[in-house]
């Protein structure tokens, strides 16, 4: 079987880093892990640790790039195989991006699972699931007193150059975003283009911002009871 492996190896042109789904990416870090065979498991690590990545620049330069080397990555249950193989395969700096995409998944798929093509269930431990459930539950917290802190009615604007029309816009985006429901965007990117404030405010409320999701990447690991970034990094 080991021989057949590297044939299945070799027929894909790596270096390219031609897009592949979850699947053949799971079965490379499961194959590896079973025969040793350390080319299968590293190609496997290091798209996986690509995509669920440890720092919020590598995660935002995926995002810039619009197209991911997992093809199926916007598919629940591939979020959900990227957690499984981050437990099953010892990968665990992949578990906090990886979980934290999780927890933008409705609790009823979370708690009954999703299916593969051929029918399988595709869902992660009952403790993985409580932890994505109840980690959505903390980020939406953190969201609006971090990420989102430029909406805080009690955030001074002392220097504005609009204060009526600034205020009516920070009113008009506040209640979209949490109206009827809170959206789930603890880690969006700030983007200029979506709000209509005068400079003084967008200064202000983007360097909110951007501290503000930082803060939580640095406290992702720790919302769902994993070790802290550092000792991730070193565990990859
Ligand atoms: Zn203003």
């Amino acid at each position: 079987l080991t021989s057949f492996c590297f044939l299945f190896f070799d027929s894909y042109h790596f270096s390219d880093r031609d897009p592949l789904p979850i699947s053949v990416i799971a079965a490379f870090l499961r194959l590896g892990d079973k025969y040793g065979i350390d080319q299968l498991r590293s190609e496997a690590v290091s798209r996986l640790t690509s995509v669920f990545s440890t720092t919020l620049e590598e995660r935002d330069r995926n995002w810039e790039r619009k197209s991911s080397i997992i093809t199926d990555i916007e598919y629940t249950r591939s979020l959900f195989t990227a957690v499984n193989l981050g437990r099953e395969c010892n990968l665990p700096s992949v578990l906090p991006a990886a979980m934290h995409a999780c927890s933008s998944v409705q609790a009823k798929y979370i708690l009954r699972g999703v299916h593969f093509g051929d029918g399988t269930r595709c869902i992660m431990s009952p403790a993985d699931q409580e932890a994505c459930i109840t980690g959505r539950l903390i980020l939406l917290e953190r969201q609006g007193t971090k990420t989102l802190k430029w909406l805080d009615p009690k955030e001074s604007y002392a220097g504005c150059y609009q204060p009526q029309a600034c205020d009516r816009e920070r009113q008009g985006v506040f209640q979209g975003f949490w109206y009827p429901l809170p959206k789930f965007m603890p880690l969006v990117r700030w983007n200029d283009k979506k709000v209509s404030f005068c400079k003084f405010c967008s200064k202000k409320s983007s360097d909110l911002h951007n501290a503000g999701r930082q803060g939580i990447w640095d406290e992702l690991p720790s919302i769902y009871g994993l070790p802290e970034w550092e000792e991730l990094r070193k565990q990859q």
